[in-house]
């Protein structure tokens, strides 16, 4: 397998233009000609599929949600950002750019974050015309708000639901599109695998959810924006449904999976309740632009938050990081919230807490003005806890969040398989060890509006693919091989369910791949979880028939996934001997706790290749090379 990044030659912030200048282009009467499949409809996948359509390619878009805007990246909260510098205060392209760069702890691709930070600009613009309701100022300018890891307000947003109001905006371009006729559109249908005829994508093998009718869809090449694989932890704050399937599969036919251990852990979710709970909620990051964070200073301290004078406590993000203190990375303040809970200062009942308190705040600006920025994620968090952010402080935890890993892409989001192209939280592309708060948005919007329109045509006017033939061997083979796997579940006929073995594989994850990891733990969990997956494969009970909606059936699908998947994570996780973002390894740390980075050893992307049943997969370095920022310790003091 070759890694060919294609960085297109030239300074930074030319790469781009001239790129697009050099790139080929389809006439548009050849477009009609040529079929493509975006499997996706999130931010991401939407906004591909509405512009493909608009540019007059025949695309056919798949999600397994009932409508494309039930996409989970109706979830995000808090924001989107961009490099516009509305507050004039000291931002810029290559501010975010740095940024970016230095958040991701040095492990992404200089040239893919810096064209990142270039199309920001324009993503917003593209939602105003949209009729995105981004908030406003008092004079009706856009306005901003400040996320983790950035000392300038750069973050647009729509209150609390910046997700839902990015979707509905890309959603209406995609039913435009599926109105005129350029867009079909496959709503319950999950691609199980993906077809491969002479080493390039041809289509897609997939299941619909409703009648279980198992089809093969054939084109000139496949976008996947099918998300992230959070919830391979079980708890996450990721929507249930969302899984590694698509990815997986794909890996399995030869593209190149970037960085799988890499996890974002992000700090202010509600804590666990409980043993039987199924999800995580999260509480958006801005809110750590009016709320402090703090734990007693008495370790078990059993007094009422109310009670506890402002001498008896510790604003420990302030005091550990005076620069930007409630506002420093996620990574950062996961850590610090586990290291103060080790010491004993957690609160509430299980000691797994931390505080996010908004006095200060409500007494600076009124409650009215924390209702009027924050008034939906306060409902939620009273619906859930029962308690009162108005009148006590929020509890928070950190939980599992974003994983920044995923199929390797090249300058072009092309995977190392010519014709499959990877967009939004599905590429392993530009945040490196860790995401920037708000950066997630912004990547699948460029990824869709703004990239792929120009990097598809450039392959489909060079490779110019023949069509396939439906009768292939390889597609016959394909779909052959999908059945034979829903034949198999389907028969096991176990005693535990799906949901049990995935709770067990999530606490193994969590303990042993999670915010903290080390050779020990990491090497118990690759004894733990092929035992897990041999019992699942055994015993697991799936209920139901294929020829029906049977949810059972697609959870077992996408488990089975996770319990080899998680394998290749604890293997990344293992060799990355070095801490960097999100991945830290507890045998590397400075003498304050700190993430200790080797970029003599470690300055790579890990691109794992797989090699075939029972094989180990073949490691593969994209050497990261810095031309224009320095590497330096990040530091947040
Ligand atoms: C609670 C929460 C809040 C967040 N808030 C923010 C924020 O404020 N700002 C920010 O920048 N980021 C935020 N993020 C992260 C961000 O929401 C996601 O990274 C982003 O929305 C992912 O978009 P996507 O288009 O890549 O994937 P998704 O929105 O996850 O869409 C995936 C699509 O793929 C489809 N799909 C998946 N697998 C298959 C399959 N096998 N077959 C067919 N279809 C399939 C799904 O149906 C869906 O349509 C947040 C995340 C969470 C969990």
């Amino acid at each position: 397998m070759e890694l060919d990044a294609r960085i297109p030659a030239g300074p930074l912030e030319k790469k781009w233009d001239l790129h697009r200048f050099e790139m080929k282009l389809v006439n548009p009467a050849n477009k009609r000609k040529h079929g493509v499949i975006v499997v996706g409809s999130g931010l991401a996948g939407a906004s591909a599929a509405a512009s493909l359509g608009e540019l007059g390619y025949r695309v056919q878009c798949h999600c397994f949600q009932d409508s494309p805007r039930r996409a989970h990246s109706i979830a995000a909260q808090g924001g989107i950002n961009a490099a516009k510098n509305y507050q004039n205060d000291g931002d810029s392209i290559d501010r975010l750019f740095y940024d970016t760069i230095k958040g991701g702890d040095f492990r992404a691709r200089e040239a893919n974050v810096y064209r990142l930070a270039q199309v920001s600009v324009n993503i917003i613009d593209q939602c105003v015309a949209q009729g995105v309701p981004f908030a406003r100022e008092y004079g009706g300018l856009l306005a901003n708000r400040s996320f983790g890891g950035a000392q300038v307000s750069r973050t647009f947003y729509a209150r609390g639901q910046t997700g839902q109001q990015l979707l509905l905006g890309a959603y209406q371009a995609l039913e435009r599109q599926i109105a005129a006729g350029t867009v079909t559109m496959y709503p319950r249908s999950e691609m199980l695998d993906l077809v491969v005829v002479d080493g390039r994508a041809r289509g897609i093998i997939t299941r619909d959810l409703v009648s279980g009718i198992i089809e093969t869809h054939l084109a000139d090449a496949v976008v996947l924006a099918t998300g992230g694989y959070g919830n391979v932890f079980y708890l996450s704050t990721n929507a249930k449904g969302c899984n590694v399937t698509a990815t997986f599969r794909a890996w399995k036919r030869g593209a190149a999976f970037g960085n799988p251990c890499f996890t974002q852990i992000h700090p202010t979710c509600i804590p666990v309740s409980g043993d039987y709970q199924s999800k995580l909620t999260l509480m958006s990051e801005s809110l750590r632009n009016d709320g402090r964070v703090w734990v007693p200073k008495a370790p078990r301290d059993p007094r009422a938050p109310g009670d506890i004078p402002e001498s008896e406590r510790d604003y420990y993000l302030e005091r550990k990081y005076p620069s930007f203190g409630n506002l420093s990375p996620r990574d950062i303040a996961s850590r610090a919230a586990k290291e103060v809970c080790d010491e004993g200062r957690g609160v509430g009942e299980t000691g797994l807490g931390v505080y996010l308190d908004f006095a200060d705040a409500i007494g600076r600006l009124g409650e009215s003005a924390i209702r009027e920025r924050y008034g939906n994620l306060f409902e939620m968090y009273e619906r859930i806890t029962g308690e009162n952010p108005y009148r006590v402080p929020m509890r928070i935890f950190p939980a599992v969040h974003y994983t920044m890993g995923g199929l390797w892409v090249d300058y072009n989001l092309m995977s190392t398989l010519p014709g499959l192209f990877v967009l939004g939280e599905a590429n392993f592309s530009d945040h490196g060890a860790n995401r920037l708060g708000a950066s997630a948005l912004m990547q699948g919007l460029a990824d869709g509006y703004f990239i792929i329109p120009y990097t598809l045509g450039d392959y489909l006017a060079t490779a110019r693919p023949a069509p396939v033939d439906p009768f292939h061997p390889d597609v016959r083979a394909t779909e052959a091989k999908v059945r034979g796997r829903i034949t198999r579940l389907l028969g096991i006929n176990g005693t535990r369910t799906v949901d049990d073995f995935h709770r067990a594989l999530g606490r193994t994850m969590w303990q042993h791949c999670g915010m903290e990891r080390n050779a020990a733990g990491l090497n118990r969990a690759l004894q733990e979880i092929p035992a897990l997956r041999r019992e699942f494969l055994e015993d697991v009970r799936v209920v139901g028939t294929g020829e029906e909606l049977n949810q059972s059936l697609e959870k077992a699908g996408r488990v089975a996934d996770f319990l080899e998947f998680a394998e290749l994570m604890c293997r990344d996780a293992l060799h990355r001997a070095e801490s960097c973002g999100g991945h830290f390894r507890t045998e590397h740390q400075t003498r304050d706790g700190e993430a200790q980075r080797d970029d003599e050893h470690f300055a790579y992307v890990a691109a794992w290749e797989y090699a075939g049943e029972g094989l180990e997969p073949v490691l593969h370095k994209e050497k990261l090379v810095f031309e224009n920022v320095h590497l330096a310790t990040r530091s947040y003091k």
